[in-house]
């Protein structure tokens, strides 16, 4: 039999990892540092590990009951009902599910370029167009604004707004979010993802949903019924170090409650990873560490680096450094794995993750003794 023409489908290509890349070079492991796939440095939450530890007994089970309990308890870290709250396998599953709520055959969505592969191969797997909206570099860095979206926009179902973006480290501030959303159709749903967002101190969109004008007397209801036209994307692979365990999360309209249950794939989120999830939820102080490690991270490539840098909202800092493919060769060759930013179509940048102190300052080190070269 033949397969669907996957002609315009294009594969994932995922930083790799440090085994197979010392596999590759004949050396030990221990010898690098991966700073190419946005991951948290500290690892996960020690009480996330704990409760890993812990789910293992409980895994011939279902993850009924858990999973409303973590739905629960994400549903009041950010004051929306229960219904609100969509639980997937990874922010990348949430991404599915709303795609399969959204899209009809031949409906087209809207996409930052550079940006994230994976909202145009959802987009694809459920039979949808993809057009891009340009992230380009100005006098100031690179340049996420409402005009250049609306520029592009021409009535797509989804345009998706990385904030902060992942790989250029620039945001959207709430009003220009919320500015989106009021210049495209009622139909278009602005889906914000904030993959990022525990590095930033931009307030997150999930504050959109709030009746903004509820204490207003005069306001009429229908024009400040909550937001039905936004919903916003949340990660635990970054901030709390769960990337392995694929845990996600979106945050959607209060009108579309019922339709949870309708597209997604049965439990979606494992025992294991619900656990983990609620564990990582209640740990404070792994977060703060993770976050003001990042700070001083971003900090220290910015002041270091002999290259230009741009400022960045998110865990890792693009910088330019000419020929991206052949520095990043030569970087790991020195034992500093970082992201070669040519398949975002930035062939002079590379995309650094901030890493513990130690790392992030031996890969400026090794960087620019590279650069140097
Ligand atoms: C990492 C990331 C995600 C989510 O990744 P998951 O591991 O699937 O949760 C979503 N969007 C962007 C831009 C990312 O960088």
């Amino acid at each position: 039999m033949e397969l669907r023409d996957l002609s315009d489908h294009v594969e994932y290509r995922a930083g790799r990892g440090i085994e197979e890349v010392a596999r590759e070079l004949g050396r030990d492991p221990s010898d690098f540092v991966k700073l190419s796939s946005n991951e948290n440095p500290h690892g996960p939450s020690p009480k996330a590990a704990v409760a890993i530890r812990e789910a293992a007994t409980e895994v011939h089970r279902y993850p009924k009951a858990v999973h409303a309990d973590l739905t629960t308890a994400l549903a009041d870290r950010w004051d929306v009902d229960d219904e609100q709250v969509w639980v997937a396998n990874g922010g990348d599953g949430a991404l599915d599910y709303l795609a399969r709520a959204t899209l009809d055959p031949g409906d087209s969505v809207l996409v930052p370029s550079p940006g994230f592969t994976y909202y145009g191969m959802s987009a694809r797997f459920h039979h949808g167009d993809v057009a891009e909206y340009d992230v380009a570099e100005g006098p100031d860095g690179f340049e996420m604004t409402p005009e250049a979206v609306l520029d592009a926009y021409d009535g797509e179902r989804v345009v998706y707004l990385t904030s902060p973006h992942n790989p250029t480290g620039a945001r959207f501030t709430l009003d220009e979010v919320e500015a989106v959303a009021d210049r495209t159709d009622d139909d278009t749903l602005v889906l914000v993802d904030e993959a990022y967002g525990e590095f930033t101190e931009t307030p997150s969109a999930v504050s959109l949903f709030d009746d903004r004008d509820d204490t207003d007397e005069q306001s009429s209801s229908s024009n400040h019924a909550s937001r039905d036209d936004v919903a916003v994307l949340r990660t635990f692979s970054k901030a709390y170090g769960l990337a392995g365990i694929r845990l996600g999360y979106a945050v959607v309209p209060e009108s579309w409650a019922d339709a949870y249950a309708r597209v997604q794939t049965p439990f979606a989120a494992s025992v294991i990873a619900c656990q983990a999830g609620l564990a990582a939820l209640e740990d404070d102080e792994h977060v703060e560490t993770t976050t003001e490690s990042v700070e001083w991270g971003r900090q220290h490539v910015h002041e270091h680096l002999d290259a230009p840098t741009y400022e960045s909202h998110g865990n890792f800092v693009l910088a330019k450094v000419g020929d991206a493919a052949s520095v990043t060769e030569a970087a790991k060759r020195e034992g500093v794995l970082v992201r070669d930013c040519t398949s975002f179509g930035l062939p002079e940048h590379v995309r650094i993750t901030t890493g513990t102190r130690e790392e992030t300052e031996r890969a400026v080190a090794v960087l620019n003794g590279v650069l140097d070269e």
